[in-house]
């Protein structure tokens, strides 16, 4: 099956931004919650001042994020493909503004958590698929994170990329789940140029 739109994820997978998760997790006190899932179960007060917590955390990974080489070049060869491409983000709309507009990158759709749709769940990528209105079959993820790849099967996505350092020791996660990883948004690249 053709390629015809791709749903890439922003931090970690076209930018680099310096997040320390577990620290960000014990921080929060999630539990075996997500991020997002503990902060929205909370009541007042303690729901803004964790919600802060987290947005400064945000800020200075997102002020610190840097653009991933090759994107430049992935984003040429899928626009000269006539691929759609959209963006879905569990950050704030204003940092993923924020950094589409420094890194001068534009998506057909953009979602970030203010549209109430966050991965894990399916929510964000069946919401792309129906505005493009494109059987699943026809579209990939990128993403760089065990959610990207859960909320892709929970969506029924079956052609799922991952960039991940093979340097990185929790690489194996992703052994079994049908995902296929790549070292470099270069590497990538050639495996999606196949695919065109
Ligand atoms: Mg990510």
């Amino acid at each position: 099956m053709k390629l015809r739109g791709l749903i890439f994820d922003m931090d970690g997978t076209i930018v680099d931004a310096p997040y320390d998760w577990p620290r960000i997790k014990g921080d929060l006190n999630t539990g075996g919650q997500t991020i997002l899932a503990h902060l929205e179960s909370l009541s007042e007060p303690e729901r803004s001042r964790k919600w802060s917590v987290l947005e400064g955390y945000e800020k200075t990974a997102t002020e610190n994020a840097v653009l991933k080489p090759g994107v430049p070049q992935l984003m040429e060869l899928l626009a000269r493909h006539g691929i759609r491409i959209a963006l879905v983000s569990n950050n704030s709309r204003k940092n993923v503004h924020l950094l589409l507009s420094r890194f001068h990158l534009e998506f057909d759709i953009v979602l970030s958590r203010e549209d109430g749709l966050w991965k894990p769940s399916a929510g964000p990528f069946l919401h792309v698929l129906r505005e493009w209105d494109m059987p699943r079959a026809e579209c990939g993820v990128v993403g760089d994170a065990i959610f990207d790849v859960q909320a892709a099967q929970a969506a029924g996505i079956h052609r799922i990329l991952v960039i991940h350092s093979s340097a990185d020791r929790d690489r194996a996660r992703f052994d079994g789940t049908g995902a296929e990883v790549f070292d470099s948004i270069p590497a990538l690249q050639d495996r999606i140029s196949r695919l065109l």
